[in-house]
C-alpha cells in the first residue's frame, strides 16, 4: 500500500506532522511507498502574482532536490488530479495539512468526497499555523476579534513540539511522469528560497536581528525586520518552528506578538471568509469609496509610485521591483490610498495581491482593513497617518525614500521627504503632490462622520 502526500503551503521536509503521518502510514506497509505531490491548480496558480510563482518554481526546485528528484509535479483540477494520482499509486490515503483559506476548504471538501467515493481516505494533520485557525476561542465559545484578548489566549494554549520525521526513510514513488514546472513570463529572479535558506534566514536573525527588532522593525532604511515572510508564505519554515525557539526577552515577545497577527488574521477570516473582499464591519461599505472606476486615474499613480508623496511613492516602487514591502511602509501607502484618495481598500489589497511574493488572503485583506479602520480592532478610522511626518521619523535621513526614487537621489538628507520645500525638489521629473494631504485628510473624516451618524 502506497501514501500520497500532497504539499500545498508546506513546501518543506522538517516540522511536517502532516508528512510525517503520510511517511508512519507508508511504513507500516510492505513496498513502504509515498507519493510526494504537487499539483498546479489554474484557480491558484492563474491569479497569483508572477514574482509568487517564480518565487514557487524556486522553493520547488529546492524541494524536489530534497526528495532526490522524486516530487511529482502535476497540473489539472484538483479533483481530478488527487483521484487519477492516488489510484495510478493504488494509494489508500491521501495526506494533507490543512488549508483554511476560503477556496482552500472548498477545495478540500471536494477532493475529500471523490476520494471517499472511491475508497480513499483523505487524512487532515496539523495546518501552516502554530495554532490551527478556529481552535482558540472565548469562554463562550465565540471567536475573538479583538487582538490582544487572542494573543493571551493563543500564549495560554500554546503549541506542540515540533514534528519529527521517522528515522526510517521511505520509498519516495513517482507512480506517473512528472511534468515541467510551468514557465513564467518576464525578468523577475528569486536567488534564494527552500527550507534550507529558510532556517538560515531564522538562524541569522536570531543572531544578528533580534536585538533590537522592537524599536527597528519600524524603520524601513535598516534592515530590521526578518524577511520570514515569504518561507511562511510557502510553508518553507512552519511558525511552530521559529515559535519554539524563541525566548522571553522583550524583542523576542515583540517577535512573537508578530507571528501571531498572522495567526489572528487567519483565524478571523475562517470565522469569516467574506472577509476575503469585503469589511468585516460591513456598516464600512456604505463609506463611499471610489474604486478602479471612479478614480482611475488616481488609483494609476499611487500604484506606479508617482503620487508626489516621498515614502507613499518608494513603498510603491519598492513593491514592484521586489515583491515585497517594509510593514510600516505598507501602513502608510494603505492610509494614504483610502483616506487621502478615498479608494476602497478592496483595490489596494488586490493590487498587494498583484505583487507581494508574501502575499496571503487572510494577512493582506486584515492588513488593509486594519488601516482602513473596518476590521478587527485598535485602528479607529480618524487615525489618519501623515505621509510626511511618519517619513521624517522612520526614515529620519531619506536614506529609504533615496534607494526607491531615482528622481529624487540629488537630495541627500531628511528634506527628501518634502521636495516641494527643496529649490531642486522637482529638477528630475518627480512630480508635484497629486492632492494636499491635510485637505484629504478633513474629506475623510467627513465621510467618517456622515457614515457614523447614520
Ligand atoms: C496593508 C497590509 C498588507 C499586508 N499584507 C501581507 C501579506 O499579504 N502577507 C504577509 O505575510 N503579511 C502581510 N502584511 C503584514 C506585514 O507587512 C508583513 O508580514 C511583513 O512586512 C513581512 O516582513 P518580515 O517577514 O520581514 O516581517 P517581520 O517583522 O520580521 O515579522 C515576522 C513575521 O510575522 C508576521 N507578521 C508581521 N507583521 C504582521 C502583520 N501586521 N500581520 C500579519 N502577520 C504579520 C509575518 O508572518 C512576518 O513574516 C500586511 C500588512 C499590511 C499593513
Amino acid at each position: 500500500m502506497t501514501t500520497v502526500f500532497w504539499f500545498r503551503r508546506d513546501l518543506r521536509l522538517g516540522d511536517n506532522p502532516a508528512l510525517a503521518n503520510a511517511i508512519e502510514e507508508a511504513l507500516t506497509t510492505d513496498g513502504k511507498k509515498v507519493v510526494a505531490l504537487f499539483n498546479i491548480d489554474a484557480k491558484v496558480f492563474d491569479p497569483a502574482s508572477d514574482k509568487q510563482k517564480v518565487y514557487q518554481n524556486c522553493s520547488l526546485t529546492q524541494l524536489n532536490k530534497s526528495l532526490n528528484g522524486n516530487l511529482l509535479i502535476k497540473s489539472g483540477a484538483p479533483e481530478k488530479v488527487i483521484l487519477e494520482v492516488a489510484q495510478k499509486a493504488r494509494a489508500t490515503s491521501v495526506h494533507i495539512s490543512e488549508d483554511f483559506e476560503p477556496y482552500g476548504r472548498v477545495r478540500d471538501d471536494k477532493v475529500e468526497a471523490i476520494l471517499k467515493k472511491n475508497g480513499i481516505k483523505l487524512v487532515r494533520t496539523g495546518s501552516p499555523y502554530a495554532v490551527s485557525p478556529l481552535r482558540v476561542r472565548k469562554d463562550d465559545g465565540t471567536p475573538y476579534r479583538v487582538y490582544t484578548p487572542f494573543y493571551r489566549a493563543w500564549s495560554a494554549h500554546g503549541w506542540r513540539k515540533p514534528a519529527v520525521l521517522p528515522k526510517e526513510k521511505p520509498n519516495w514513488f513517482l507512480p506517473m511522469k512528472s511534468e515541467a514546472l510551468p514557465q513564467v513570463a518576464g525578468e523577475f529572479e528569486v536567488i534564494n528560497c527552500g527550507e534550507e535558506h529558510a532556517l538560515n534566514i531564522f538562524e541569522d536573525f536570531s543572531k544578528k536581528g533580534m536585538r533590537g527588532y522592537g524599536e527597528n522593525r519600524n524603520r524601513p532604511d535598516l534592515t530590521g525586520t526578518s524577511k520570514l515572510s515569504f518561507p511562511l508564505r510557502f510553508g518553507e519554515i512552519h511558525p511552530r518552528t521559529i515559535l519554539t525557539q524563541l525566548g522571553d526577552s522583550e524583542d523576542e515577545e515583540t517577535f512573537r506578538k508578530e507571528i501571531c497577527w498572522r495567526e489572528f488574521y487567519a483565524d478571523v477570516l475562517a470565522h469569516n471568509p467574506h472577509s476575503e473582499t469585503i469589511s468585516l464591519n460591513s456598516t464600512w461599505e456604505k463609506m463611499g469609496w471610489g474604486n478602479s472606476k471612479t478614480h482611475a486615474s488616481e488609483l494609476t499613480k499611487w500604484k506606479n509610485g508617482l503620487t508626489g508623496y516621498p515614502i507613499v511613492d518608494a513603498g510603491m516602487r519598492q513593491l514592484i521591483e521586489t515583491g515585497w514591502m517594509h510593514n510600516r511602509v505598507r501602513m502608510i501607502v494603505g492610509s494614504f490610498l483610502v483616506k487621502d484618495l478615498h479608494i476602497h481598500w478592496r483595490e489596494g489589497a488586490a493590487w498587494f495581491m498583484e505583487h507581494l511574493i508574501d502575499g496571503d488572503i487572510a494577512s493582506n485583506s486584515h492588513g488593509w482593513q486594519w488601516v482602513a479602520g473596518c476590521g478587527t480592532d485598535a485602528a479607529p478610522y480618524f487615525r489618519i497617518f501623515n505621509p510626511i511626518t511618519q517619513a521624517l521619523k522612520f526614515d529620519p535621513k531619506g536614506d529609504y525614500v533615496r534607494t526607491w526614487i531615482k528622481e529624487l537621489s540629488h537630495i541627500t538628507d531628511g528634506s527628501v521627504h518634502e521636495p516641494w520645500k527643496h529649490p531642486l525638489g522637482h529638477a528630475h521629473g518627480y512630480p508635484e503632490p497629486m492632492v494636499d494631504h491635510a485637505t484629504e485628510r478633513e474629506h475623510a473624516l467627513a465621510m467618517y462622520e456622515k457614515i457614523k451618524k447614520n
